[in-house]
């Protein structure tokens, strides 16, 4: 299946696609990385990883997505 990147997310290496359920794990994990959009439709990346620790951050939010929406590129 082809992934489906949400148009909100901000470019650069991570990325949620159309596969969210709006769990709102990531955003719990990594709040300065990942938000809901205003609807609760689903999550998207608001800011991009820098330092190693914001990296380590938005990794354990990819390893804790339950339906792997998370991606990296
Ligand atoms: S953890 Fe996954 S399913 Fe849950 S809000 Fe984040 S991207 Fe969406």
């Amino acid at each position: 299946m082809k992934i489906q990147k949400h148009q909100e997310n901000v470019s650069g290496h991570y990325f949620v696609d159309s596969e969210c359920i709006a769990c709102d794990t990531c955003c719990g994990i990594a709040s300065l990385h990942f938000k809901l959009t205003e609807d609760w439709d689903h999550a998207y990346v608001s800011k991009q990883p820098k330092s190693d620790k914001e990296k380590k951050t938005c990794e354990d939010a990819l390893d804790a997505c339950p339906v792997d929406a998370i991606h990296k590129n």
